[in-house]
């Protein structure tokens, strides 16, 4: 018995980083205090943290053998096209081209280049449905963990912190710019009710009325507040989200933000109700590459072993919406997610991933 239906795409992961055995320059998530002071430390200087100066990747066979294995595990989780965050080296373009010059990747793989290393003049399409160069990663805030998002109101734990802002509306609508002029997609990092309103300001700055025929991005859009979700309904912006983050912040979430800004966060349903297009990204590796993980946990509101966490969930029907695009290929599986029990997701099998090219 399978069941084959539209191929699961991961619209925010970082794999090429991961691919090389890197870890994120930010720190580790389970590190709140070391986040903090990294983000302390990037902003003290006026950066960002898709601005900051990285150690040069080798373009070498151990970088080309990395990446095929890590594209190579991509499709085994069933996916069949992943969109990497951030790509902040042209040597992972590089290789990723002498790769797809021998064959079709494991995966179709999309890039969104990091603010820091973002070129007009060297972006250029390649029109290969394999590999993408797609448009530009900014970031405006920090995390909801080390207390570093960009707050309207101060966190409900910390009453004189209001987070981390990297950059204000002006700022991030001139660098866009170049950018947008040219085709490319701009996407945002924002995670605080601040830094959402300061992005979709910049937003309404950088495109006007052409904004919902741009449709930039915002990544993770967790602190949500009703009247943001309308100016992202009306203005055309796109909310990527990611399926396990509700369930894996939401003690988190109640302890910053307090009951009632946490009623309005994670609220992917009411971005829907709204009429706000979402993709869905793992951000793996801060959380699995698998998606039918996610699909779980999105839909469960459970962490995988059943605990109750009271996140807000999604049906499987706009879960798979989100999660899943046919025109990027097709995944056989050994069960039909909208047959099974919703706890039962994750166990589902993987049997074949087939990318469209
Ligand atoms: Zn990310």
């Amino acid at each position: 018995m399978s069941w084959e239906g539209p191929g699961f795409v991961d619209h925010h992961a970082h794999l090429l980083r991961v691919a090389v055995g890197r870890a994120d320059p930010c720190g580790d998530p389970a590190d709140p205090e070391g986040v903090r002071a990294y983000h302390r430390r990037v902003s003290e200087r006026w950066s960002t943290p898709m601005d900051e100066p990285e150690r040069p990747v080798v373009l070498d066979d151990r970088l080309r053998g990395g990446l095929e294995r890590a594209l190579d595990r991509a499709a085994v989780a069933g996916l069949v096209e992943v969109t990497e965050a951030g790509m902040h080296d042209w040597n992972y373009l590089e290789a990723l081209l002498a790769l797809r010059a021998r064959r079709p990747l494991a995966v179709r793989v999309r890039l969104f280049v990091a603010s820091g290393i973002a070129d007009v003049d060297r972006m250029q399409r390649t029109g290969d449905p394999w590999l993408e160069l797609v448009g530009v990663k900014f970031y405006a805030d920090g995390w909801l963990g080390s207390r570093t998002c960009a707050m309207r109101q101060p966190f409900a734990d910390a009453p004189d912190d209001t987070g981390i802002l990297f950059l204000d509306a002006d700022t991030l609508a001139r660098r866009a710019d170049r950018f947008a002029e040219a085709g490319w997609t701009i996407a945002t990092h924002a995670i605080g009710d601040r830094a959402i309103e300061v992005v979709l300001d910049g937003y309404e700055r950088l495109f006007g009325t052409d904004c919902a025929a741009a449709a930039p991005r915002i990544e993770h859009a967790q602190v949500l507040t009703p009247d943001l979700v309308r100016r992202m309904a009306d203005l055309g912006v796109v909310a990527c989200i990611q399926p396990s983050f509700a369930v894996a912040d939401a003690r988190t979430a109640r302890a910053a933000l307090g009951a009632e800004r946490a009623e309005h966060a994670y609220r992917w349903d009411s971005l829907l109700d709204a009429g706000v297009r979402v993709v869905a990204g793992s951000d793996f590796p801060v959380a699995p590459l698998e998606p039918l993980v996610g699909l779980q946990l999105l839909c469960t509101g459970e962490t995988l072993d059943g605990q109750r966490t009271g996140a807000p969930t999604l049906s499987v029907e706009r879960a798979l919406a989100a999660m899943a695009d046919a025109t990027a290929g097709t995944v056989v599986l050994s069960d039909d997610p909208l047959r099974v029990p919703e706890d039962e997701l994750a166990a589902i099998e993987v049997i074949e991933a087939r990318p469209g090219g």
